[in-house]
């Protein structure tokens, strides 16, 4: 990729780093990952089409690791789980986060040892706790007092289950209300301003149905700033140390750029700054992070092919695709923000202003609310949005009974289809008539 390529950013190119790590030209200039072909994808898999660059998932499990030591980081799999990807986080080192019995039924489908995964969840039923205890998961983290009481009834003598407490640090970060979640009046984790963290901690190491390992806390999603993480770790200082216990792991949440504008850390950033803010606020705890959308959401793109172009006089071009909410319901959750381009030409000069929208019987079924794109776009075209590898695939639904896209790996020139598309007769698997 030339060098006017990789340094165009703003609003009318698009950002080079929102691609994947292995996103390149092919001879016509058109867009190809991990060596293959965009165009020549969709041609096998048909669209909508979410395209993974195999090798840059598995590079931010690796920095993740690094930074971190061996064991210490946990795909969060709600980003993004099917059994491909359980094997690959694997693969690199890092360990499961699951937060409901599906999640680990998927992990454990997947050939993943359940001690290396984590059970998490504000309401975990009597099934999901006896089915972690059974295929014996290497922590549960604990979120109330009624799941101590679960715990005990379910475990009775039998070996105790390593567990995590998760904190309610009662702090507010700068992000989405929806996925900040470490503020006083949230549904999770033990309040710690109240009194409550503290019982807990007493209740459980107590109990010898429980094997009290270590504390946990989450502040929230897509937080850009590592300051929000450092200021997380000084509001629970002083209640870790007092505690001190073997582990403290700190969730998750590192935000990734979506859009032209947004600035994020890296993972080794965030890392060395939590392990380094640990280490001066003495927190002797075996530090351990939780990253899902920053393991996952730039390593994939969605493609969609253009079915109608619709100019309103004096007041926008829809542009719309083959998909929708079904496949990307964050637009219409939190009114998130991105990119759009044509893998065609993915760094041609985006002359004109669109909105990009799906085909669901919803006027807030928005991909791109304020997109661009070059004027020379056309119907058939085939149009992508980057940064659509977490909480796309992972949060779909068949709304309108729409079938849910193919999955599809790519590396090193080949690609592997993980999760096949869905076909009308899938729509009635569960329907008995
Ligand atoms: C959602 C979640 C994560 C992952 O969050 P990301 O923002 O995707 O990194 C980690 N830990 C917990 C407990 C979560 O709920």
């Amino acid at each position: 990729m030339n060098d006017t390529v990789s340094r165009g950013v703003g609003r009318t190119t698009l950002r080079r780093d929102l691609l994947p790590d292995s996103a390149n030209l092919d001879a016509q200039g058109a867009l190809t990952i991990g060596g293959v072909s965009i165009a020549e994808l969709v041609e096998r898999h048909g669209t909508p089409l979410f395209i993974y660059d195999e090798d840059h998932l598995r590079a931010r499990c690796r920095e993740t690791t690094d930074v971190l030591g061996p064991g210490r980081g946990i795909y969060a799999t709600k980003a993004f789980l099917c059994r491909a990807m359980a094997r690959l986080a694997h693969e690199e080192g890092m360990s499961l986060d699951v937060a409901t019995g599906g999640e680990l039924y998927v992990a454990l489908s997947a050939g993943v040892p359940a001690s290396v995964i984590e059970l998490h969840g504000n309401n975990k039923s009597d099934d999901e706790l006896n089915m972690a205890i059974e295929a014996g998961v290497g922590r549960i983290v604990v979120d109330s007092f009624d799941e101590i009481d679960r715990l005990e009834r379910i475990v009775g003598h039998g070996p105790a289950p390593k567990v995590l407490l998760r904190l309610n640090p009662g702090i507010e970060v700068h992000t989405h209300e929806h996925i900040q979640t470490g503020n006083l009046d949230s549904k999770f984790g033990f309040a710690v301003p109240t009194g409550d963290a503290e019982a807990a901690i007493a209740r459980a190491s107590a109990s010898a149905s429980l094997d009290l390992v270590g504390l946990h806390f989450h502040i929230g999603s897509q937080v850009f700033s590592v300051d929000n993480f450092v200021a997380g770790l000084d509001a629970i200082a002083p209640f870790v140390t007092s505690a001190d216990l073997p582990e403290l792991v700190v969730g998750g949440g590192l935000g990734v750029a979506y859009v032209a504008d947004d600035r994020a850390s890296s993972i080794s950033e965030w890392g060395a700054a939590i392990l380094q803010r640990c280490a001066e606020l003495g927190i002797r705890s075996v530090v351990r992070v939780e990253p899902g959308r920053a393991i996952a959401a730039s390593a994939a793109i969605t493609v969609y092919e253009i079915g109608t172009i619709k100019s309103i006089m004096d007041v926008r071009t829809y542009v719309a695709v083959d998909g929708g909410m079904s496949d990307n319901p964050r637009p219409i959750l939190y009114d998130s923000g991105y990119e759009a381009f044509l893998p065609r030409a993915p760094f041609a000069d985006r002359d004109m202003a669109v909105r990009v929208v799906g085909k669901h019987c919803e006027s807030g079924d928005v991909i791109v609310k304020d997109g661009r794109l070059p004027s020379d776009v056309r119907v058939g075209d085939l149009l992508a949005t980057p940064v659509t590898g977490a909480y796309g695939h992972s949060m779909g639904s068949n709304y309108n009974k729409m079938p849910r896209p193919a999955v599809v790996f790519v590396r090193d020139g080949s690609e592997r289809l993980v999760v096949r598309r869905e076909t009308y007769e899938d729509l009635l698997t569960t329907d008995l008539g």
